[in-house]
């Protein structure tokens, strides 16, 4: 049998964690565009599957900024001061399966050589809530291995039925207790009918990485490129950030603020030698971790095919026009060897 709730009790559901002091957080209309963000009240709340909020539900988890700890001089001694960690819980409602696919991803860099304990105990103090989603052109989540409806990073999942009703698959103890009693059972279950089509061979493209670093497609895609870093910080799967002191001699914070490998200034030493001297290289970079690099270290691909990247991209770029080219490439290389 499945559990079928209906948008009213998901509402009432959202009421309830908000007057028992949670934070919940849902897609909201803002400006005309989609956000995930914290929710007053559960009428702000947009729980369409084919919405595709313009924002990524990582800065829930990894804030664009966040204070480290606090530094002081009493007289001639240094009192240091760590940050408070997230102590709340939080539920996040409405989420695209492919942003919380990529919480499982960032688990493994940030609590590889070092423990970062804000990411993690917001991972453990947070409950996410998918709502199947209705792909579009952009996405492309079936070419690395998930899917419309995929559980991983997900603690149930709402299948739209039509009509405001959900069935609601539940994959973990913290999913269950958000439904317990709010559903009721049936023999109807929801269907994903719209599946993207599989774009390219995420193993054959690793392997030509490997052999391709700076392959062609990278001078000739990276032309359209403006360098804004726009892709990086909507990508729920990018999460480089930059550490440095705001304050004055006296007193100050240290804090963690989003970076971007699409900046110039990302990789500039302080000899104005830069690595990375020109956008092809700082695309090359992009693609190069993603599709090799953490895959090679963690085993997993840093993208979960969201479509973010492109959807958001004044030039409507993003990283699916190389993948394919460098997929064509390494299939003419194998046909042509
Ligand atoms: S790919 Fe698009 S979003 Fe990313 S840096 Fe270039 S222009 Fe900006
Ligand atoms: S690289 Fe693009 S498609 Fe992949 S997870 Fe990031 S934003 Fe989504």
């Amino acid at each position: 049998m499945s559990k079928i709730l209906t948008l009213d009790k998901l509402k009432e559901i959202i009421s309830t964690l908000i007057s028992t002091k949670k934070r919940v957080i849902a897609p909201v209309l803002a400006a005309g565009k989609y956000f995930y963000r914290e929710l007053s009240n559960s009428s702000e709340a947009v729980l369409e599957s084919w919405i595709k909020p313009t924002s990524s539900i990582k800065e829930f988890f990894f804030p664009q900024h966040e204070k480290i700890c606090s530094y002081c001089y009493t007289g001639k001694e240094l009192v240091l001061s760590d940050a408070e960690l997230f102590v709340g819980e939080q539920v996040i409602l409405g989420s695209r399966p492919c942003e919380a696919a990529s919480l499982p991803v960032l688990d493994k860099v940030f609590g590889w050589d070092f423990q970062d304990r804000f990411f993690q105990e917001r991972r453990e103090r947070t409950t996410v809530i998918t709502l199947a989603c209705e792909p579009d052109d952009f996405c492309f989540c079936t070419s690395v291995g998930l899917s419309p409806d995929t559980d991983l990073g997900s603690d149930a999942v709402l299948i739209p039925l039509g009509g405001g009703e959900f069935e609601v698959r539940v994959f973990t103890d913290k999913g269950s207790m958000i439904f317990d009693g709010k559903v009721t059972e049936s023999d109807r279950t929801g269907k994903i009918s719209n599946r993207p089509e599989i774009k390219f061979d995420a193993s054959e493209v690793q392997r030509y990485l490997l052999e391709h670093f700076g392959d062609e497609v990278f001078d000739r895609l990276s032309l359209r490129c403006l360098g804004c870093g726009a892709c990086t910080y909507v990508c729920p799967t990018c999460h480089c950030f930059d550490i440095i002191d705001e304050g004055g001699a006296a007193k100050g914070e240290r804090v963690k603020n989003w970076d971007s490998c699409q900046f110039a200034f990302f990789t500039l030493h302080a000899s104005g030698h830069n690595p990375r001297s020109n956008q092809s290289a700082r695309q090359r970079n992009r693609i190069q971790h993603k599709f090799r690099i953490y895959p090679d270290k963690f085993g997993s691909i840093l993208c979960t095919g969201c479509g973010n990247c492109a959807r958001e991209c004044s030039v409507t770029l993003g990283v699916l026009p190389y993948i394919e080219l460098l997929d064509k490439k390494s299939k003419t290389a194998v046909a042509s060897s």
